[in-house]
């Protein structure tokens, strides 16, 4: 079943949202960003940073990721972006938006309050799909997990937005929302929508 609108909603048509390409995960974004509405710009190059309302950091590789971003200053660049301008991490890209990592340590942005647990949630589970209500209205989220990580803590301006068991795994702390699974894989477009009103409401404040 299809949940979330699909038309393109009013708030997305003026937004231009960045996708980060480096790998992973990147396509599925795009296209679900089109669907509401909004116009997608895969960012290979931190010029491609520029003017941008917003910016997916998709699942896929952490340490792969992070290999590119020190490439060129792009890691101090993304850093500033994502300190001020509206971002969504998904999976790896919530790994790369974090305080703090372990399992290993390994450098991130800083931008999120949260400990993040790379690959936790143990071999037999890697991946699997898991059907919780959660505070968006419309009624249960299905949430794809692909080798995840896990929220271990979050600083007391971060908002639980849906759990798994006890773990945090959608938040929201100002500009910038986390989900552990992979909300552009399959049909539901909430968690897109949300973010899209996010970067609208930081646009027209702008
Ligand atoms: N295991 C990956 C990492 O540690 C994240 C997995 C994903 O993004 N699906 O970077």
């Amino acid at each position: 079943m299809t949940k979330g609108s699909n038309a393109a909603s009013e708030t997305a048509q003026n937004l231009t949202i960045g996708v980060l390409a480096l790998q992973g995960a990147y396509d599925a974004h795009a296209q679900t960003l089109r669907k509401l509405g909004a116009t997608p710009k895969l960012v290979r190059l931190p010029s491609d940073l520029q003017g941008l309302d917003g910016l997916i950091m998709p699942g896929g590789e952490s340490t792969t990721m992070l290999k590119f971003l020190e490439q060129r200053g792009f890691f101090d660049v993304l850093k500033d972006f994502t300190h001020t301008t509206p971002t969504f991490g998904t999976c790896a890209g919530v790994i790369l938006l974090a305080n703090d990592v372990t399992n290993p340590a390994q450098k991130s942005l800083g931008a999120l309050d949260v400990t993040v647990e790379r690959n936790s949630y143990g071999r037999q589970i890697d991946s699997t799909i898991v059907e919780t209500e959660s505070s968006l209205p419309g009624g249960p989220l299905e949430m794809v997990f692909i080798r995840a990580p896990r929220i271990t803590r979050t600083g007391a301006g971060v908002e639980t937005l849906a759990t798994r068991g006890q773990d945090p795994v959608l938040v929201r702390e100002g500009h910038l929302l986390a989900a552990t699974f992979h909300p552009e894989l399959g049909h539901d477009t909430r968690i897109h929508q949300l973010f899209l009103d996010m970067a609208a409401r930081h646009k027209s404040r702008s």
